[in-house]
């Protein structure tokens, strides 16, 4: 039976450039004393892979892990820029909510529209965070009030209209409810976070199922693949198979099984439906594939690979 995690919560992170998400992760990652400068690249090194280097531009998500009063904070990055290949989604995929972080002067943007209208269409529940409120020229009435607009225009689903608000300083790392608040720390935003984002549903009893969101590339290992536990667990050196693209199903061994904490990958000895994992051990497998035990019969829906051109509204 699915149940709810209530030791995870999965946050998929959403903003227009420069309205400050890579100081917000930052400033979360600091107060829950997990910091940049430990940042051990050589774990698990985040080699660029090929359709990046080609396009130029950084097309992997980068995952954070906080911890927070026993729960584990998945951050989840997502790509602002135009689509490829249904890779929006597919990251968004694995959120249960998003932070949605509008600059409080200059409101939102197509990027924050783009975005948000496909994290509206998966169901994510949202929450605004409307930062830079130290700003001389911040204007957190009108921002809320135009956020709140393209809320009610793109919402899919009656919950996700009633999204708590919480105004921060990214950069002087505070938080509040209020739009008059000028100090403290980011504790009201991870209270939000606990509070409106559902733990992850997961059935731990089934037989394991991942959809492939994202690769990373390793000079020792090849190619390894990211995602969410659907279903079941996972752990190193068990019996799995592929769904390839082509309708070909393969049987593989996973090598090694890693988690996220912090901004580094840890070895694990088992992860469960509703983490977000890394595993080593398929070389050929594709993003949208699904990585199973051997006793599925049916892979997970995989989401577009080829979708139309997307155009910036
Ligand atoms: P990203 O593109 O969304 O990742 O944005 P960044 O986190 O890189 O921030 C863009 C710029 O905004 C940087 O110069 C930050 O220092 C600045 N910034 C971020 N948060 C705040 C904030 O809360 N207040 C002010 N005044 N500047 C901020």
């Amino acid at each position: 039976m699915p149940e709810r995690r209530s030791d995870i919560r999965n946050v998929a992170i959403i903003a227009h450039v420069d309205h400050g998400k890579t100081t917000l992760v930052d400033a979360l990652l600091k107060q829950s004393h997990v910091f940049r400068d430990n940042e051990q690249v050589g774990e698990l090194v985040l080699d660029s892979n090929p359709l990046e280097r080609e396009k130029g531009i950084t097309i992997v998500a980068k995952n954070a892990a906080i911890e927070h009063r026993g729960v584990r904070i998945n951050i989840i990055d997502t790509p602002g820029h135009a689509d490829f290949g249904g890779e929006v989604e597919r990251v968004l995929n694995m959120a249960d909510g998003c932070l949605l972080v509008v600059d409080a002067a200059e409101g939102p943007m197509p990027q924050t529209r783009f975005v948000l209208r496909k994290a509206l269409e998966l169901g994510l529940y949202p929450i605004v965070v409307i930062n830079k409120i130290d700003r001389p020229n911040a204007r957190p009435a009108e921002v809320l009030e135009l956020t709140s607009d393209l809320i009610l225009e793109l919402a899919t689903q009656e919950h996700q209209l009633d999204f708590p608000v919480i105004y921060a300083s990214a950069r002087d790392g505070y938080a509040g409810t209020s739009p008059d608040v000028r100090g403290g720390d980011m504790a009201p935003l991870f209270a939000a976070i606990l509070e409106r984002v559902p733990g992850p549903e997961c059935d731990p009893g089934a037989p394991f199922r991942m959809l492939v969101t994202t690769l990373l590339y390793d000079s020792y290992r090849g190619r390894i693949a990211v995602g969410r536990i659907r279903d079941g667990a996972v752990r190193p050196r068990m019996a799995i198979q592929r769904f390839a693209h082509d309708g070909g199903r393969g049987s593989f061994r996973v090598g090694q099984v890693f988690g996220f904490r912090g901004l580094d990958r840890v070895e694990l000895e088992e992860a469960l439906a509703g983490d977000i994992v890394a595993v080593t051990g398929v070389p050929d497998v594709l993003i949208g594939e699904t990585l199973a035990d051997p006793s599925v019969t049916e892979p997970l829906p995989s989401i577009a690979l080829e979708p139309p051109a997307v155009k910036m509204t």
